[in-house]
Parts: C-alpha cells; structure tokens; sequence
C-alpha cells in the first residue's frame, strides 16, 4: 500500500531547528531517520504523519567518540558504522555483534541505532545490548531542556518507548568497560535477516584471577521487551566460570524469564534456546574479558 500523502517535509540542517519544527508540528509529526520501520508503518497505513521532519541533513548526529570515561553514539549513527567501527570493535564488541545482526546490508546502511531503540521492537538486536552495556539515552527538548533516561526505563513495551511529540534523541552513552570486561551477543532467528526469536546479550567482568566480578545477562525476543536474567546473572558472581557453573546459569535464565507462544516460535521452543545459548554468550563474553 502507499502511505498516505504528506502535508509538510522538512529537512533540517541542525539540532536547534529540529526542535523548533517539533514545537511547531510536533502532534502531527514524525522524525524520520534510517526509515526502515517508519516507512514500513506508513505504507500498512499504522502511522500517518501529516508531516515529516527528516534528520538525514542533521550534521554531527553521526559521531562515534569516546570521552569522558563514556562511549558517545550520534543517534544518527547507521548499524553499518557501529558494526565496523574500531573503537566498537576494539571495546564493544557485544555492541559490534547486535548490529551486525540487523536484517541485510540495505537495512545496516540506512538503519539508525536511535530509530530502532525509540521503535522499540522487543525482538530488535540493539535493545539488549544496550541494557546489557547499562546503556543511557540523551533526549533534547523543544523547550531547552535535555533529560538523560536509562535503557531498562526508555523501553516501555512492545513498540513503546519513553519519547515525547517534542523530543529527539541525540545520543546514546555508553559507560566505558572497566578492565578485563568482556560482552558477547547472539541470535536465533528463523531465517538470516529476520528479527529474533531469541537473542541474548552478555557483559562479564572478571578479576585478575579469572573470577566473576559483575556479570549481566539480558535476553532478547520476549516480551513486552528484553528481559534481565538476574538470578542467572547472580549465580556467575564471585566464582570461576567454569561449564558446569555456565550450565547451571542457562537453566536459570530459562526459568526466569518469560516466554510466549507466536508466529515465529513457541514458548517452550524459546526457553531451550535461552538454555543453551546463554552458556554460549557468557563463555565468549568470558573469553572476551580475559584477552
Ligand atoms: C526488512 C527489515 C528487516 C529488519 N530486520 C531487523 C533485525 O533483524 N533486527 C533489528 O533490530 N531491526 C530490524 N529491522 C529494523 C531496523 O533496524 C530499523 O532500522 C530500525 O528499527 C529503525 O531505525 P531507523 O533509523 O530506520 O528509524 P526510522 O524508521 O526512521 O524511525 C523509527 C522511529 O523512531 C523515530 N526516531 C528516529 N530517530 C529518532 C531520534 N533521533 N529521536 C527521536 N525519535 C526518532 C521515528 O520518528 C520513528 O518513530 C528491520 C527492518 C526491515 C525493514
């Protein structure tokens, strides 16, 4: 179907204008950054914007930077970038892996981290991730103001997120690992490109020794969003991650966190794969933090 006919196209060239077309148009307008989820829902006819404010013109929404004990991510920043960007790579590397199992390379190239994290899919890769790296939001207001929100609270449910008529996430923080951490994520879907039936990410942090100091466990492909396995998180802590211990937590992480039943997989299909993949993610996140 095509989507209903636009009234008003803008594309802004800073973020000051931005948020004065949001105080402008904000009730009727949507922003429009890689695409690939608003203009899917405008052609099923689900969001109708009379207009849209396209932040592709935006300079230095883009940038990937560390500073100040963080890592910075532009909200503009396409998966393929974070994908394959050094610093990703070099010291989040869990960040690296989400992205790259983002559909295709159409999708990774014009995708944007922050259009999927306020889309808000809870079988979407960057979700997880982010809550597992204790990721934060930065929000720019129409009226000045800049609110800085957590992941775990940004995500409300399926397709909802914390962000308001008026507002524009500028970037994503990202706390910078302390040493010998290490994080791994993975994916199960029913074809290559497709969105998750389970995903699970990982974050370790060890001692010199080898043992676990801070772990997180977040599973993606839940719902109303990904889940924080924290009984299976606190069985790592204070111990050597050996595969009986990895086994344990895998059964764990099953137990707690809910499944459903949907198109793609059943319940009990899910919870095995949370099963056995969680022992997987933790080993590699575990192997990350002691390279
Ligand atoms: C065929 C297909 C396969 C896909 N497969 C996957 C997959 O496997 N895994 C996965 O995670 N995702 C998948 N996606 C979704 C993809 O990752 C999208 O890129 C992402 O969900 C939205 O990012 P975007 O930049 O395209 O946002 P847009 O579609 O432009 O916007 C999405 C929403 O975010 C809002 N928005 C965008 N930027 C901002 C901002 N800075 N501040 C405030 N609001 C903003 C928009 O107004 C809109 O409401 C797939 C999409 C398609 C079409």
């Amino acid at each position: 179907m095509y989507p209903r006919a636009i009234e008003n196209y803008f594309a802004p060239t800073d973020v000051a204008e931005v948020l004065t077309l949001l105080q402008q148009h904000g009730e009727q307008a949507k922003l429009l950054a890689g695409g690939q989820s608003l203009m899917p829902l405008m052609k099923l006819r689900l969001a109708e914007p009379q207009t849209i404010i396209d932040l592709n013109q935006v300079a230095a929404l883009d940038d990937i930077r560390e500073e100040n004990g963080r890592l910075y991510i532009g909200a503009l920043a396409r998966h393929a970038d974070v994908a394959t960007h050094p610093l990703i790579l070099q010291s989040y590397p869990l960040l690296a892996d989400a992205a790259r199992n983002i559909g295709d390379p159409q999708i990774r190239n014009r995708g944007t981290i922050a259009g999927s994290l306020v889309h808000a899919d809870p079988s979407a890769d960057y979700p997880p991730a982010v809550m597992a790296l204790d990721g934060q939001l930065v929000v720019a207001k129409a009226d000045g103001g800049t609110r800085t929100v957590l992941i775990d609270d940004f995500l409300a449910g399926p397709l909802m997120s914390d962000i308001g008529e008026d507002e524009l996430v500028t970037r994503i923080e990202i706390p910078a690992p302390t040493p010998h951490s290490g994080g791994a994520y993975a994916k199960h879907s029913q074809v290559a490109g497709d969105f998750a039936i389970i995903s699970v990410a990982a974050h370790i942090t060890l001692d010199p020794s080898g043992i676990c100091r801070q772990a997180s466990i977040v599973v993606g492909g839940v719902i109303p969003k990904p889940g924080r396995a924290e009984q299976a998180a606190g069985l790592l802590q204070g111990k050597i991650l050996d595969a009986p211990l990895l086994t344990q937590a895998g059964e764990a992480a099953a137990e707690e966190v809910e499944t459903e039943d949907d198109v793609r997989a059943s319940a009990a299909y899910r919870s095995q794969l949370i099963r056995v993949t969680v022992p997987e993610v933790v080993r590699q996140a575990s192997t990350r933090a002691e390279e």
